[in-house]
């Protein structure tokens, strides 16, 4: 079964074409500024030329079709007709409570998906408008949706709850969610295969780095915690997102700096996090170099992030009693050996020990402790579209 998978953003899309006999990516792209021009950049792999051109896209539903048109066509296709594409599978950013698994969309799952707008006012809009365009365009091709949120909705009440009235939980569903569920699902999973041990026997810890990052706690294969909240803001500090703070400073600056909550939220959002203390740049590259010219707010920057990193695998040790595994991951994760090497630092007193030319390879799931290190630490490039395409396959099958 060949497999359509959409992530689904409010002026873009990324898709990928996967062949599931073999779990072989076809083709891969990006719909960029819909509703503005329009731009696809198309790259198949079967050695047929890249597209990348400005295409109108004054919709979701042109940029699909678009889509569609380069994937079957002479010059840049890598199949014959719409009709050899199977399924498609949806990342979808919030299922709120209703949704602890992947699911085949129907007419109720998109009401329940709309329902969870509020708690997604960003992201749940775009990837309803994903789905509406692949129906326009493909008619009654299975649909499902894969959602961040779902994975962690095996955490405890004493995880998930936070200490307010509790009529905001039960009224208006204000609770710690977790994002990144379907990269902690992935990477664990294999972490389990690399170690040689079932995955329900082991504790692990998944740092997930990237622009966002969230670290999870997975006991036994299920998530246990997570460091993002109620929203994406929450728990480390960021590219751009500020991470946990006092929640009294948002009033404080309020009243210091005459700007509303909204500004502030906005600002706490896309103007914090290590580009905000740096003032350089929010990706982790520009602050290497930085700190590395003598820069003493990229390295605070960093310093920040490392320090954030390392107590939350600390709290999660103590929260499982115990860990067997770390797994770092995603862009930061899987490529940043000195990211890795500063957070590993802080865990000497877990019996880590990690081998610097281990630490220095890239590109495939690898140990990088040493063998006598008494929790092993791995780096274990994640695959969300893989697992989009997993689990629509599964649910189309059944
Ligand atoms: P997203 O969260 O958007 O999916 P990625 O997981 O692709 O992001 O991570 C992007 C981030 O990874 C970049 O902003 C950059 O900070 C970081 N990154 C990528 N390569 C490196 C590298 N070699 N060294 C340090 N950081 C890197």
């Amino acid at each position: 079964m060949k497999i359509l998978v959409i992530n689904c953003g409010s002026s873009s899309l990324k898709y990928q074409l996967l062949d599931m006999e073999g779990e072989k990516l076809l083709a891969k792209g990006l719909c960029e500024r819909i509703g503005i021009d329009g731009h696809l950049s198309h790259k198949p792999q079967n050695g047929k030329p890249v597209f990348d051109e400005d295409v109108a896209m004054p919709t979701h539903t042109e940029a699909i079709a678009a889509v569609l048109d380069k994937l079957t066509s002479a010059e840049y296709g890598v199949v014959s007709s719409m009709d050899e594409i199977g399924a498609v599978g949806h990342r979808v950013v919030h299922g709120g409570e209703k949704f602890a698994q992947s699911v085949l969309i129907n007419d109720e799952v998109m009401a329940a998906i709309s329902e969870c707008i509020p708690l997604a006012p960003l992201h749940n809009p775009a990837n309803i408008t994903g789905i509406e365009a692949c129906k326009a365009v493909m008619g009654d091709v299975p649909q499902v949706a894969v959602f961040d949120t779902a994975f962690h909705q095996t955490m405890p009440g004493k995880a998930f709850m936070y200490a307010i009235p509790y009529e905001y939980y039960s009224d208006l569903k204000v609770r710690r969610y977790g994002f990144h569920g379907t990269s902690h699902r992935y990477v664990s999973k294999q972490a389990a295969a690399l170690l040689g041990k079932p995955l329900e026997e082991l504790k692990l810890i998944s740092c997930h780095m990237g622009n966002g990052s969230s670290i999870c706690a997975i006991d036994g294969g299920k998530s246990v915690d997570t460091s993002m909240g109620f929203t994406p803001i929450a728990g480390l500090p960021m590219g751009t997102r500020c991470g946990d703070i006092d929640v009294s400073i948002l009033e404080y600056l309020a009243a210091n700096t005459g700007k509303d909550i909204k500004e502030l939220t906005n600002i706490l959002n896309k103007k914090s996090g290590v580009l905000g203390v740096s003032g350089v740049s929010s990706d982790f590259r520009d602050l290497d170099t930085a700190a590395g010219e003598g820069n003493e707010r990229a390295a605070l920057a960093l310093d920040i992030f490392h320090y954030s990193v390392a107590k939350t695998i600390g709290a999660y040790a103590a929260a499982m009693n115990g860990v067997d595994g770390i797994i770092f991951t995603a862009g930061i994760g899987e490529n940043s050996a000195s990211t890795r090497a500063a957070i590993c630092q802080y865990l000497t007193y877990l019996g880590i020990e990690i081998c610097p030319v281990c630490n220095s390879k890239r590109g495939e799931d690898i140990i990088i402790s040493t063998e006598d290190s008494k929790v092993k630490v791995m780096v274990i490039p994640t695959n969300e579209e893989l697992v989009i395409a997993r689990d629509t396959k599964e649910l189309v099958e059944a």
